[in-house]
C-alpha cells in the first residue's frame, strides 16, 4: 500500500479543533513538527493530548482547521493512507499471535513478499533488542517486552511519524525508566520522527526535543526543555511542571 507520506519535512496543524457534542476538546490548535524530532505532547489528564495525537492518525475526525504533510492536506486521507505507526498504552497486541506474527502483521497486510518480511522483522527485532523472543505469546512477556513488540510494531512498516500514546504509564516505575531510555535510543537509530503523548513531566523533559504544553484544548506553551525551564510562558505553565519561580 503505498503512504501519501513516505517523506516529510514539516507535520503543520492549522487552527485544529475537535468537538465531542458540545464538549470543545480541542480548539485552535497551530503547531508544526519537523523531521526527526521527538516532541512530546504534555498536559493534565483531560487537557487533549489523546485527542490531538488520533486526529494526526486519523482515527479521529477533526471538526475544524487542517493538518498538512509538507503543505498538503492529509486530514481527509483515512488512517492506513497516512500511514504513521501507532504504539498505544495498552500494547494492543494480538494475543493469539507470537511476537514475530505480531511484528509482521501490518508487512502482511500490505502484501510485502515473504523474504522481506522476514529480514524487516528481524531488523525491527534488533532494534527493540527481542531476540530469542520471537516464538513467544504476548501472555508470556513481561509488560516492558510487550510494549517493544508493540514499538517494533509500529516502525517496521518505516512510518515518516511514529505516534506514542502514554505507553509507559502501564509499567511499573524501574520498567518505566529503563523503557523511557529505550524509547529515545529507538528514536534515535530509527531516524524516524516521534510524537509522544505523556502526563509525566520529567519523561516529557528527559526525553522531547521539544515539549508542547496543553491545558483545557489548547496549546500554552511550546519549547526546548531548556526554553521551558528558563521562561515559562505563565505561571500555570511554571507550576505544571514543577518550576518554582
Ligand atoms: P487526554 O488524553 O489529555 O487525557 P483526551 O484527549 O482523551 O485527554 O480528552 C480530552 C477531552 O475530550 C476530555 O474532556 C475527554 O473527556 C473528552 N473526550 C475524549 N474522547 C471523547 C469521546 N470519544 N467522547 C466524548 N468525550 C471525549
Ligand atoms: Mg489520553
Amino acid at each position: 500500500m503505498p503512504s501519501a507520506s513516505s517523506r516529510f519535512n514539516t507535520l503543520t496543524l492549522e487552527g485544529v479543533g475537535r468537538s465531542f457534542g458540545t464538549l470543545n476538546a480541542l480548539h485552535g490548535v497551530d503547531l508544526t513538527i519537523r523531521r526527526g524530532e521527538f516532541v512530546a505532547l504534555l498536559g493534565p489528564s483531560g487537557c487533549g493530548k489523546s485527542t490531538t495525537l488520533n486526529c494526526i492518525a486519523g482515527l479521529l475526525a477533526i471538526s475544524g482547521g487542517r493538518i498538512l504533510l509538507d503543505g498538503k492536506r492529509i486530514d481527509t486521507l483515512r488512517p492506513e493512507e497516512r500511514g504513521f505507526g501507532m504504539v498505544f498504552q495498552n500494547y494492543a497486541l494480538f494475543p493469539h499471535l507470537t511476537v514475530r506474527q505480531n511484528i509482521g502483521f501490518g508487512l502482511k497486510m500490505r502484501g510485502v513478499a515473504r523474504a522481506e518480511t522476514a529480514r524487516r522483522v528481524d531488523e525491527a527485532i534488533r532494534l527493540v533488542r527481542l531476540q530469542g523472543q520471537e516464538a513467544k505469546l504476548p501472555g508470556q512477556l513481561s509488560g516492558g517486552q510487550q510494549q517493544r513488540v508493540a514499538i517494533a510494531r509500529a516502525v517496521v512498516i518505516e512510518p515518516p511519524l511514529v505516534l506514542m500514546d502514554e505507553p509507559l504509564s502501564n509499567l511499573d516505575a524501574k520498567l518505566r525508566l529503563e523503557m523511557r531510555a529505550e524509547i529515545r535510543r529507538i528514536h534515535n537509530e530509527f531516524g524516524g520522527t516521534t510524537i509522544y503523548v505523556t502526563h509525566d513531566q520529567d519523561e516529557a523533559l528527559s526525553l522531547a526535543d521539544r515539549i508542547v504544553v496543553l491545558k483545557d484544548g489548547t496549546i500554552r506553551q511550546v519549547g526546548t526543555p531548556h526554553e521551558l525551564y528558563e521562561s515559562p510562558a505563565d505561571r500555570d505553565v511554571a507550576e505544571f511542571m514543577g518550576f518554582r519561580n
